[in-house]
């Protein structure tokens, strides 16, 4: 079999066998970048068929090691597709695993404007590399335990991400579904629940791609044996008030405490309810109820805080605050119609908070604390945000200004699109 004969195969709109797939995967790393790259393109202009999904997703989790979660019981696992002030696995994390579910999860560091769960728990010095033993037995003894995403899993998703990533080939459906799915059945993953973001700040830009990439996860999780939901929620705005590492992890202490940002307590509450729903196989109310509870009773709070301290973090270290700030103030009066996501993650990592290339260092302290949501009503001068940063602040009031528009009326926006 030769790789350029696939390679004019997809470019000739045929479908791939199975075996095509497997040579493919299985020689990924003594294959040409360039003719990776070039079945890359192909299939993100001519797409996949759902055979070939399965496929794939199933040859790039056969790629590496599998994570034998069997020792554990009602583990669930949640992912993100990736979105700005998201810091809702931190959130459900633990009320999740105060129910008597077991929230073992890998996780990666951020590329771009979309911020990483891992980098969050760096902010708090969190040990976030650990062995098998090490993760299965924190998961045992607390029910969580969040680690960053070691090499061997998936590793032929590595190579493929990083071609896509430069060759503008991030945006096909099928190659993201079989990215996410694939690392998620090859640790171990038996339930569930992804958060499809949709937005100026996602991936995806619409809610009919958003529906399309979830029935294609939910597809291949009921073929891979995991209970898979899907959740469809608004990326146009930052989720809460709060983007950057340290400035999200006392976001996630407020939540928890039962107070803060109303649309990020939403979402949190409707993933975490999801989780336990369909890992105890309880009604959505009933799993509705028991997470509020826990969150009305600070149980969750206290989770959160023995999960810090078992992988060796300092929670005091969400307090410290960044050398500079710069307050921007709003330049028109009139209701917030939006608070652009990309704007404000790309402001964020101008600021510090992301990386923009692999070997950036990332600044914990730097990031956009929102002083206003949508739909607030503001007059001309009143505070916007605070942006903070180690570093001198290059950031205009202009460029701020871009995130936002105003409106004479309040605007319709849906935080929730569907759940799957
Ligand atoms: N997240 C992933 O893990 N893979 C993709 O391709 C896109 C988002």
């Amino acid at each position: 079999m030769f790789i350029v004969d696939i390679i004019i195969k997809k470019k000739n709109k045929l479908e791939l066998s199975k075996e095509e797939i497997n040579f493919f995967v299985e020689n990924i790393n003594n294959i040409e970048k360039c003719q990776i790259s070039a079945l890359m393109m192909a299939i993100c202009l001519n797409g996949l068929t759902d055979d070939e999904i399965v496929n794939l997703t199933i040859a790039m989790a056969n790629s590496g090691d599998k994570l034998d979660l069997s020792p554990l019981t009602n583990c669930v696992d949640k992912h993100s597709t990736g979105g700005v002030g998201d810091k809702v696995s931190l959130i459900a994390g633990p009320i999740v695993a105060s129910l008597g579910c077991t929230v073992c999860k890998m996780s990666g560091g951020a590329l771009g404007y979309t911020g990483g769960t891992i980098d969050k728990l760096l902010s708090l010095d969190m040990k976030t590399s650990l062995t098998e033993d090490e993760f299965l037995k924190q998961a045992n003894e607390i029910n969580l335990c969040i680690m960053s995403q070691t090499k061997d899993i998936a590793p032929a998703d590595k190579v493929m991400y990083a071609i896509r990533d430069i060759t503008g080939t991030v945006e096909s459906l099928g190659l993201i579904a079989a990215s996410i799915m694939s690392k998620k059945i090859a640790s171990g993953a038996k339930n569930l629940v992804i958060d499809v973001k949709i937005g100026s700040g996602a991936f995806m830009k619409d809610v009919n791609s958003g529906r399309e990439l979830a029935m294609m996860m939910k597809r291949i999780g009921n073929l891979c044996g995991i209970n898979t939901v899907c959740i469809l929620s608004n990326m146009d705005v930052p989720l809460g008030y709060c983007v950057g590492n340290r400035l999200e992890v006392k976001e996630t202490l407020d939540i928890l405490s039962n107070k803060g940002n109303q649309n990020l307590l939403e979402v949190s509450t409707i993933v975490a309810t999801n989780m336990v729903a369909t890992t105890l196989n309880i009604s959505i109310e009933d799993a509705k109820n028991k997470v509020l509870e826990v969150i009305e009773n600070e149980t969750a709070l206290n989770k959160f805080k023995d999960f810090v301290e078992y992988q060796k973090g300092d929670i005091s270290l969400s307090n410290k605050q960044a050398l500079n700030k710069l307050e921007v103030y709003a330049t028109s009066e009139g209701y917030i119609a939006t608070i652009d996501a990309l704007t404000i993650g790309n402001i964020s990592c101008k600021l510090g908070a992301g990386k923009v290339k692999l070997d950036d260092v990332i600044d914990y302290d730097a990031g956009v604390v929102l002083n206003v949501g949508v739909n607030d009503y503001v007059k001309e001068g009143d505070l916007l945000a605070t942006l903070y940063s180690n570093n001198t602040i290059n950031i205009t009031e202009e460029e701020f200004d871009r995130a936002i528009m105003y409106s004479d009326k309040e605007v319709n926006s849906k935080l929730i699109y569907d759940i799957i």
